[in-house]
């Protein structure tokens, strides 16, 4: 059957929507994240139920087509959309129950942050979700899934209780600590090597409503100073403080003062979680440094600082990121040079700190590959203009590069573009990385799902 036909097949019982290329809302639908990725399915297929993503599996498989799966379309890989294959979509499946007694909920794969967050604060819950309400909450938790509140609640794979999957041979099974518990190993933090996940069932906390969080704003020449203030801070902080310094550009907006608009500035977004009173007691020190040029940290809640972060759909990105093992006062120094000249806008060099719940779960507990780092760092580039991807994306390498040394050599791969086998390879760690790999040849043996930063199937026998 040619690709053609493939795309203007019916599926039998298939209750979602099959989007054809010459379907009205064909474009919109391939549409990722990253504006650099213009990737043509044969088939998109936006799925109802965990039945449906069955049924679009089943025909992929049939065809010999490649695979993609969409959760929200944010990994800067494009790896959401696939050229001639079936992309597997799962923004038709939002539904979320919570059960507010346990403290527990079950939430479909399509759904994205700020929808999962908004239903859970309801109840006075949450659950470390990422920085950005836009991101889907399937690729960034099967990634392990950092977040601002992920020092006092561990990564949103800590709180995985079980999860519905459908394996690449087309069964329905769940993967828990009692059933299927390799699964359940490689699904926090292996990514979507191993089957698609059509629901979550999450632990959540008691958070709020209201909680003190926002940004001190300084400007790009106290960089070092901030840094080394961070440092020392975060040291000796309780797990209730969440918190990440960025370089970036000021936005042309009201709560900037006048003078620091379009320049290049250091911010440092922080977030207690505990009682706004102790909040205020503990951050007093923390936020007396400098002082900044503006202090935006409010009572507010959790729901409205996660909107806080830049976000950037449709743009050009070039993404990538490291580990950091420790940040000696040469570091400092090499590093705060880049707060002075953003690559573009749009452009943030994140870093954040480790430690707390996270860094206390045993490194084998679960797939995810470095719980100890003390620093992550993350350059975020976006810009508009696709005749700079070529320089720009050259330029952030060499960014990248100062702060090498003191790199673990692992890395979050949710943080970083297509890199290479060996850069995912590198991020697990070979004793990790070979129990990943007989994992893979037993549950997709056939690598249907290497649309991803990809884990291969070990040889038979080995
Ligand atoms: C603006 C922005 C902010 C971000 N902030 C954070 C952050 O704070 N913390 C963090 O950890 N990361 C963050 N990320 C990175 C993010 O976690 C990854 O890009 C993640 O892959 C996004 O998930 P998604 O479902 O939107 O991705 P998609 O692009 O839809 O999927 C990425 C890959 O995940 C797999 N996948 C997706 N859904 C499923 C599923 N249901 N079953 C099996 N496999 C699946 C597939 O392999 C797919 O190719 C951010 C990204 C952006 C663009």
């Amino acid at each position: 059957m040619s690709i053609a036909e493939v795309g203007r097949l019916d599926l039998p019982g298939f209750a979602g929507t099959l989007i054809h290329p010459d379907h009205a809302s064909y474009n919109e639908a391939r549409r990722v994240y990253n504006g650099m990725i213009d990737r043509r399915p044969a088939l998109i297929a936006r799925c109802n139920s965990a039945d449906d993503v069955v049924l679009a599996l089943t025909l992929a498989r049939r065809e010999g087509l490649p695979v993609s799966v969409f959760g929200g379309g944010h990994a800067v890989t494009g790896s959401a959309v696939c050229d001639n294959g079936v992309c597997i979509d799962l923004r038709g499946m939002k539904d979320i129950r919570i059960d507010s007694v346990a403290r527990t909920c079950r939430a479909e794969a399509g759904l994205n942050w700020g929808e999962f967050d908004a239903a859970t604060a309801k109840h006075g819950l949450a659950l470390t979700g990422g920085r950005n309400p836009t991101t889907g909450i399937a690729g960034l938790s099967l990634g392990s899934g950092s977040g601002w509140l992920e020092r006092k609640f561990g990564y949103v794979c800590d709180n995985l209780i079980s999860a519905e999957v459908v394996t690449a041979d087309g069964r329905k099974v769940i993967a828990s600590e009692t059933e299927n518990p390799d699964l359940f190993w490689g699904l926090r933090g292996g990514g979507g090597n191993f089957g698609i996940v059509t629901a979550f069932h999450f632990r959540l906390h008691q958070l709020g409503p209201i909680v003190l969080a926002g940004a001190l704003m300084y400007p790009a020449p106290m960089a070092a100073a901030v840094l080394r203030n961070l440092r020392d801070f975060i040291r000796k902080a309780p797990d209730e403080v969440g918190v990440g310094m960025v370089f970036t550009t000021a936005p042309d907006a009201p709560f900037v003062p006048q003078p620091a608009r379009g320049k290049p500035i250091v911010v440092v977004q922080v977030i207690y979680i505990g009682a706004v009173d102790e909040g205020i007691t503990m951050l007093a020190p923390f936020r007396a440094f400098g002082p900044p040029a503006a202090d935006l940290v409010q009572p507010m809640p959790y729901t409205e600082f996660q909107k806080m972060g830049g976000n950037f759909p449709g743009s050009q990105n070039y993404w990538t990121a490291d580990f950091l093992n420790e940040l000696p006062e040469e570091a400092i120094d090499a590093y705060a040079a880049l707060a002075l000249t953003p690559l573009s806008p749009q452009s943030a060099v994140i870093l954040v700190p480790g430690g707390g719940a996270p860094s206390r779960v045993d490194e084998e507990a679960t797939a995810f590959g470095m719980r100890t780092a003390p620093w992550n760092v993350h350059y975020i580039c976006g810009w508009t203009d696709p005749a700079d991807n070529a320089a720009n994306t050259a330029r952030v390498k060499q960014i990248a590069s100062v702060l090498k040394p003191w790199s673990t050599g692992r890395v979050y791969l949710n943080y970083i573009g297509n890199e290479g086998q060996e850069r995912v390879d590198a991020a697990f760690g070979e004793k990790k990385l070979a129990r990943l790999r007989a994992l893979k040849a037993k549950w997709d043996p056939d690598n249907v799902f290497r649309h991803n930063h990809n884990i291969r199937p070990a040889a038979a026998g080995a």
